[in-house]
C-alpha cells in the first residue's frame, strides 16, 4: 500500500490501548496501520514486573508484555510505522497524519497516545526507576510489603496512593512541597488519621533519591523549601504521585478536552466530537490509568470504528 492510499483505520500510539485497537481492527479485516512512536510500548517500557494484567499468572516484565501485545496485533496483519506523528489534519475525511518520514490518510482515526506520569526531574530518580522508584501504587505496592515508603505529592493521587500503600507498608511518609495541600479535605483527613502514615512532611522537596550499592532505593534526601536544611529519610521505595500529563498536544485544537488536556469521549463510547475520530486509553482517562482499562478501551474503539465503517459501506451500497 502506498502512502497516498486511504487506510480504513490508523491507530496513533503504541501502548496497550493502541495495540489492542490494532488487534481488533486487524481481526475485523480492516488492515490497520499503527503509528506507534519512536519509543513504542508506552509507560510499561519503564516498568519491571507487571502482576496485574490478566493472563500472566506468573507476572511479566513490562517490555516483554508490550512485545507480546505488539506481536499479537502483527499476527493478524497490522502494519507499523515506528515514528512519531508530528501533525494531524482532522478537519475533513480522510484524516491526515504526518510523521517525519511520510503522510498517511485514513477514514477512521483511533488516538491512543497515552499519558506520562510527571517526574521529579532528578538523575537519581531516573537511575532508580523500576528499582524502587515507582509512579503507580496500584501496580507496585505489593513489591514493598513490610517496608517504609515515601510518597511524593500533595494532591488526591498522593493521598490515595499513600492510603493504598498502607495495606502493604510498615510505614508511609508523605512529602509535599508546600504547606497547603491540593488534595480534597476528606482525602487529606483519611491520610492524616491512618496510623501507618506516621509523617506528613510539608514544605520539602526531594533533593536526591538514595540507593544501595546493589542499585535499590534506600531512602531520600529531603530539603526544606523554607530553610534549605537537608535531612534523610529511610525508605525501600519512593512513589512519585505528582500528576500525569496526557499526550494530546497534536489534537487539542480539533478535539474537545478537559482543562488538563485529556480528550473527552461520549459516555459509554470512545467517540470524540469529530465524527470518525475515536480516543482510547490514558489519553481520555484521568481516573483509572491501568494497562487493562487502556486495552479495554482500545477494544471499544476498534469495535466502534468497525461499526462506523460498516454502516458507511452499507449506506454507500444502498445509494449506488
Ligand atoms: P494534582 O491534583 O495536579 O496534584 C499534583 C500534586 O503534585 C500537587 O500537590 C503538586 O504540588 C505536586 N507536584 C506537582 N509537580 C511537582 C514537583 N515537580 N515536585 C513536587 N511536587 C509536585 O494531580 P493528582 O493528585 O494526580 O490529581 C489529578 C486529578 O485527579 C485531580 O482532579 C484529583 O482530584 C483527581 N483524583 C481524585 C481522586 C479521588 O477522588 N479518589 C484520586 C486521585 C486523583 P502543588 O500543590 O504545590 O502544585
Amino acid at each position: 500500500m502506498s502512502n497516498n492510499d486511504v487506510r480504513n483505520v490508523i491507530v496513533i500510539g503504541g501502548g496497550p490501548a493502541g495495540y489492542t485497537a490494532a488487534l481488533y481492527s486487524a481481526r475485523a479485516l480492516l488492515d490497520p496501520l499503527v503509528i506507534e512512536g519512536v519509543s513504542w510500548g508506552g509507560q510499561l517500557m519503564n516498568t519491571s514486573d507487571v502482576e496485574n494484567f490478566p493472563g500472566y499468572s506468573e507476572g511479566v516484565l513490562g517490555p516483554q508484555m508490550m512485545n507480546d501485545l505488539r506481536a499479537q496485533a502483527e499476527r493478524f496483519g497490522t502494519e507499523f510505522v515506528t515514528d512519531d506523528a508530528v501533525r494531524v489534519d482532522l478537519s475533513q475525511r480522510p484524516f491526515v497524519v504526518e510523521t517525519g518520514e511520510g503522510t498517511y490518510r485514513a477514514k477512521v482515526l483511533i488516538i491512543a497516545t497515552g499519558a506520562k506520569a510527571r517526574e521529579l526531574g532528578l538523575p537519581s530518580e531516573v537511575a532508580l526507576q523500576g528499582k524502587g522508584v515507582s509512579y503507580c501504587a496500584v501496580c507496585d505496592a505489593a513489591f514493598f510489603r513490610g517496608q517504609e515508603i515515601v510518597v511524593v505529592g500533595g494532591g488526591d493521587s498522593a493521598m490515595e496512593d499513600a492510603l493504598f500503600l498502607t495495606r502493604f507498608a510498615e510505614k508511609v511518609t508523605i512529602v509535599h512541597r508546600r504547606d497547603e495541600f491540593r488534595a480534597s479535605p476528606i482525602m487529606l483527613e483519611r491520610a492524616r488519621s491512618n496510623e501507618k502514615i506516621e509523617l506528613v512532611v510539608t514544605s520539602a522537596v526531594v533533593d536526591e533519591v538514595l540507593g544501595t550499592e546493589a542499585g535499590k532505593v534506600s531512602g531520600v534526601r529531603l530539603r526544606s523549601t523554607k530553610t534549605d536544611e537537608t535531612w534523610e529519610v529511610e525508605a525501600g521505595a519512593v512513589f512519585v504521585a505528582i500528576g500525569h500529563d496526557p499526550n494530546t498536544s497534536l489534537f487539542t485544537d480539533a478535539l474537545e478536552h478537559d482543562e488538563a488536556g485529556y480528550l473527552i469521549t461520549k459516555p459509554y463510547s470512545t467517540a470524540t466530537n469529530v465524527h470518525g475520530v475515536f480516543a482510547a486509553g490514558d489519553v481520555q482517562d484521568p481516573v483509572f490509568k491501568q494497562a487493562v482499562t487502556a486495552a479495554g478501551s482500545g477494544c471499544m474503539a476498534a469495535l466502534e470504528a468497525e461499526r462506523l465503517l460498516a454502516a458507511e459501506e452499507q449506506a454507500r451500497v444502498a445509494t449506488g
